[in-house]
């Protein structure tokens, strides 16, 4: 965790922000079909419920899977980010060159 560059409050933000979503897409995935939109829904739900884990753990924005943290700017504006700006950017490309 990052405790001088995000403070308790702030976690304990990004902690309700989280749970709050998880019960949303929750919902969500129960009303609809397994269609796309359910799919999707059952994706950040999944992404929701990991950055809560790893709040939980005290790990939360320590160690993207190139092994730096992930930026704090881009935990605020995507709390259940799960990668490093440099490595989603890696995956989108080739996921658009697939
Ligand atoms: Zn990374």
């Amino acid at each position: 965790m990052h405790p001088t560059l995000m403070n308790r409050r702030e976690l304990d933000d990004i902690r309700l922000w989280l749970s709050q979503e998880i019960e949303r897409l929750q919902l969500r995935v129960q009303v609809s079909d397994i269609d796309a939109a359910g799919e999707r829904s059952l994706i950040r739900r999944r992404r929701a419920q990991a950055a809560l884990c790893r709040l939980e753990m005290g790990t939360y924005g320590d160690y993207c899977k190139c092994g730096l943290s992930i930026e704090v700017e881009r935990l605020r504006l995507d709390p259940a980010a799960p990668f490093c700006a440099d490595c989603q950017a890696e995956i989108d490309d080739r996921r658009r060159a697939a």
